[in-house]
């Protein structure tokens, strides 16, 4: 047993962190992971790994370099193939759905690197991200409308997206994500590689995504930022869930804190 498992267990003597128990029990389960194994070829990341994500939440899954966080991501977004187990997101079983069905029904990915449009200007990123609506006005108003919530985006539109910094960069790929109208956002390490100010920003905009109703899943390499906003969270490591528990208890959990916080 790994010393954060072995600090579960303990929190779990003591009645503290029993399941990861929630503000509200009651709020509804978008989406159900049991017993998920996934990996790439003959080459298994992922072992049994079991979550649960309600409507409302901001859910963190934090774990070192390398755990396979950005694999569970891929995995619910059709994009890895899951090998075994059970991947439900509403009614939608992820482990056979199509990944253009997984995002229209309101799964919807921001990934890791960002993958946005270099060549294209910020403008040109936005309007893709609503290529398949039918009504053109109503999403060039949205598109509008999102350059009023990012004023930057606004102020860049004319740019080509490579001219943008990291953290632009960063906006502008949550920005066509909620393009896609999440009702689950899935947030691949949105904090990588950006200067501390810009980290203040994205994570500024993450918790207003979520006032304003998203449910978000969270996947940092940032522990404490993430552990600050999250209301659970799920501790990976090498493949597997070792530890879960209300964001605020994993901040103040001593093994968390050795293996992700510095102490
Ligand atoms: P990071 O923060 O570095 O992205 P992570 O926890 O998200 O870490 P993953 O990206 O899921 O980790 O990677 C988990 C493991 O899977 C790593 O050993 C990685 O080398 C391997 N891996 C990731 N992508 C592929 C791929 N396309 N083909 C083969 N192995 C891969």
């Amino acid at each position: 047993m790994s010393s954060v498992a072995a600090a579960q267990a303990a929190a779990e003597k003591a009645g503290a962190a029993q399941s990861g128990a929630t503000k509200d029990e009651r709020a509804k389960t978008m989406l159900e992971v049991r017993d998920l194994s996934s990996g790439y070829g003959e080459v298994q990341i992922l072992w049994d790994v079991s979550l649960d994500v309600r409507q409302g939440e901001v859910v963190a899954l934090i774990g070192a370099n390398g755990a396979g966080k950005s694999t569970i991501l891929n995995s619910l977004s059709g994009l890895v193939p899951i090998a075994s187990g059970t991947a439900v997101f509403g009614t939608l079983d992820l482990t056979s759905a199509k990944p253009s069905t997984i995002v229209a029904r309101g799964l919807v990915q921001v990934p890791e690197g960002r993958e946005i449009l270099g060549r294209q200007t910020v403008l040109e990123n936005l309007e893709l991200a609503t290529w398949s609506r039918r009504d053109r006005a109503a999403a060039r108003r949205e598109v509008e409308a999102m350059m009023g919530r990012f004023p930057i985006l606004g102020e860049r539109r004319a740019l080509r997206a490579s001219a943008l910094s990291g953290g632009e960069r960063q906006l502008l790929a949550i920005a066509r994500g909620l393009l896609a109208r999440p009702k689950l956002l899935l947030l691949d390490e949105p904090s990588l590689g950006l200067a501390p100010q810009m980290v203040d920003e994205v994570f500024a905009a993450i918790e207003e995504i979520h006032r304003d109703g998203t449910t978000i899943l969270l996947v940092e390499q940032n522990a404490l930022r993430a552990l600050e906003i999250a209301d659970r969270a799920y501790v990976l490591e090498t493949g597997q869930i070792q530890l879960t528990g209300g964001g605020q208890d994993l901040l103040h959990n001593p093994a968390v804190r050795q293996a992700y916080l510095g102490g």
